[in-house]
């Protein structure tokens, strides 16, 4: 008998999603193959290595849909990060647009998709803080199955993880205008995880005072740090924010700091302070 290993691999590459499913009902421990990038057989810089039995989604329409609601736009998980940039401008968060520039290089851009940055092995993707915080939903389809999972749902588990047999088919966008975003990101794949860090801030103002106010950060090797706290006491703030808000603003977060389960690096408790730092003196009146 041939060792599994050394057969050559069995790639399937179906048209659609219904046959996506069947395909992974019959080969349950066929590995899902989207963009192939961040694939955890892949060594860079070695030929490509497959697993024995690999799901190819690239040729699955279904999963490449962009569906316009009026509240909301709902993204193809098959999408490539290229082509979520298409997407038509008023659906598309600039926030998430900046998200999406900031990954890779754009030849990577054109393979890599939406539902594989998602669903990476280990951890998330630079993507979901930023989804987190627009307030996304993600759907996951098996073949007699189909659930919806929120934001909140998805960072109480620490990962987007399907379960056995299921495809992440939809990622919904809710449409809501945020006038002031701020996206910044430091390092990059090759940085080392104690050096990497993304933020991301949302906000509306009227008259003068906040009607919102979102801010997150992702701290790779420890998680999302999002204070709801903090946000909903900027509610009503005059804007430019009183030094001492800002003071107290930065307090809270240190404490936040102090309470995630991995401690962050001296490098990124010094970033996340500063980055608030910027934010909440960023945000004037439209
Ligand atoms: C040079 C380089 C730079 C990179 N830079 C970044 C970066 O800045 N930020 C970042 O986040 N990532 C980065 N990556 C990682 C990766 O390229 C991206 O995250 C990309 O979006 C992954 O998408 P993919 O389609 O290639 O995923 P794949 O490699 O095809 O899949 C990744 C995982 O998701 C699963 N999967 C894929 N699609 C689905 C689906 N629809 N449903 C369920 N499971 C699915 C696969 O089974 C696999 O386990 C980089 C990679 C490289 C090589």
């Amino acid at each position: 008998m041939p060792d599994e290993d050394s057969l050559p691999p069995l790639v399937h590459s179906p048209k659609t999603l219904p046959e996506a499913l069947a395909l992974l009902n019959a080969y349950p421990k066929a590995q899902l193959w989207a963009g192939g990038t961040a694939s955890p057989e892949q060594d860079f810089g070695s030929p490509i290595r497959l697993p024995t039995t690999v799901v190819s989604l690239h040729l699955v329409e279904d999963l490449k849909r962009v569906q316009y609601g009026d509240r909301f736009v709902d993204l193809g998980a098959g999408m490539t990060l290229n082509q979520v940039l298409h997407v038509m401008k008023t659906f598309l968060n600039p926030a998430l647009r900046q998200a999406i520039l900031a990954t890779g290089y754009t030849a990577l851009r054109n393979l890599a998709t939406l539902g594989g940055n998602l669903c990476q092995k280990g951890f998330f993707g630079d993507l979901f803080p930023v989804l987190h915080l627009i307030g996304a939903q993600f759907e996951f389809r098996g073949i007699r199955s189909s659930r919806w999972l929120t934001a909140t749902q998805v960072s109480d588990e620490g990962r987007l993880t399907p379960l056995a047999g299921e495809i992440l088919t939809r990622v919904r966008v809710p449409q809501e205008d945020w006038p002031h975003f701020f996206y910044q990101k430091i390092g990059n794949f090759r940085t080392p995880w104690d050096e990497r860090l993304s933020m991301t801030a949302l906000a509306r103002t009227k008259h003068g005072l906040v009607e919102a106010l979102r801010l997150i950060f992702y701290l790779p090797h420890t998680g999302l740090l999002r204070h709801r706290g903090l946000e909903a006491e900027f509610v009503g703030q005059r804007v430019p924010f009183a030094p001492r808000l800002r003071q107290e603003a930065l307090k809270s977060i240190q404490e936040a700091m102090q309470g995630l389960s991995l401690p962050p690096s001296l490098f990124q408790k010094d970033r996340v302070l500063h980055m608030t730092r910027w934010v909440l003196s960023q945000i004037q009146d439209e």
